[in-house]
């Protein structure tokens, strides 16, 4: 079994922040990370908001980040945290897909998942026409059609980078009004991007591929099939909460971890940074979290060591 003064869960912004400040601190910490880091920041295609950066996108910043983050701590792709236990304050288990670990501290920063429409053709065309991420997917569908359903941040930075990329693109969204930031807004109307308003994807059509998505206007009750090549779904996200629900963290009625302005959980020893504790979901302030997270808990761990 290996011991560490801090696991970090999940390697996206915050993970990798907290990874760095850590790191740095001299502590004895590790990053699992269940994938290769390419969770949901790593598909933000577009970013004008990342301070010192006046252009860059999720990948970038987050191979800048990793490369960063293994000057001081290991980063191990491909394991995947399964459970937590906490046993006393400071002494806490988890289990991986690979082992066991027993740690002082640990950071939660698993973020959260793309939600789903829930409609037929949506599982059944996944990777043939559909798609949650334009950064990965949209240079297969270059002067395409596709719709993007949504109308948040995500919806209108994907739709316009699929236009950027020659596609033919559509915006359906539920409402007469988008949700995105104003700047977004006014960067839409520079391009040519129609936008069916008051709608809602009832259904994803096809045979070995996606051709059309079915359209209900909520408003007039109009059902209509509107032909496409791909349907890219940006309609929010869900926290994944697994492994704090196997340690008894306290959750809110989303879903979310609740922390106090330290980070801390309810569990002595247990934090939690990033998308994953709700509220704003930008990148600047998952990182600050993540630094947070790790400079308290290396406060905490030196106390509690210095009381053993
Ligand atoms: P979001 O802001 O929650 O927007 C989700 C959009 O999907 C909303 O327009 C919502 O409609 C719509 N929607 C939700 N469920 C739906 C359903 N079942 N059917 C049809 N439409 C549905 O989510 P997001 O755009 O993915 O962004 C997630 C978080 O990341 C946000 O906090 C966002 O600010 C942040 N983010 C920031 C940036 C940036 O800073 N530039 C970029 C990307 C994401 P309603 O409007 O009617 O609710």
């Amino acid at each position: 079994m290996e011991e560490y003064d801090l696991v970090i869960i999940g390697g996206g912004p915050a993970g990798l922040t907290a990874g760095i400040y850590a790191g740095r601190q001299g502590m004895n910490a590790v990053i699992l990370e269940r994938m290769t880091g390419a969770g949901s920041g790593y598909m933000v295609p577009l970013m004008e908001n990342y301070p010192g950066f006046e252009v860059t996108s999720g990948k970038e910043l987050l191979e800048k980040m990793r490369k960063q983050v293994e000057k001081h701590i290991p980063i191990r792709n491909m394991e995947e945290v399964k459970e937590i236990r906490e046993n006393s304050p400071g002494d806490i288990s988890l289990t991986t897909s690979q082992g066991e670990y027993r740690a002082k501290s640990v950071i939660i920063s698993t973020g959260s998942h793309h939600r789903r429409l829930n409609v037929p053709g949506e599982y059944e065309f996944l990777g043939r026409g559909v798609s949650y991420c334009a950064t990965c997917d949209g240079p297969l569908f270059k002067e395409k059609s596709v719709v993007v359903v949504g109308g948040g941040n995500a919806a209108v930075q994907e739709a316009i980078y699929l236009n950027d990329l020659d596609c033919d693109v559509t915006i359906i969204h539920r409402r007469d009004e988008l949700r995105a930031e104003k700047y977004l807004q006014n960067k839409l109307k520079g391009h040519e991007i129609p936008v069916i308003w008051d709608s809602v994807v009832e259904g994803i059509n096809g045979e070995v591929v996606v051709n059309s998505v079915s359209i209900l206007n909520r408003k007039t009750q109009e059902k209509k099939d509107l032909p496409t090549d791909g349907v890219f779904i940006a309609v929010g996200e869900e926290p994944l909460n697994k492994v704090a629900q196997s340690a008894g963290v306290e959750l809110d009625k989303e879903g979310y971890i609740v922390t106090d302005k330290h980070q801390r959980t309810n569990l002595p020893g247990i934090y939690a940074a990033g998308d994953i504790t709700g509220g704003i979901k930008q990148w600047v302030v998952a990182c600050s979290e993540g630094a947070v997270a790790a400079l308290i808990a290396f406060v905490e761990v030196m106390e509690e060591s210095e009381i053993k």
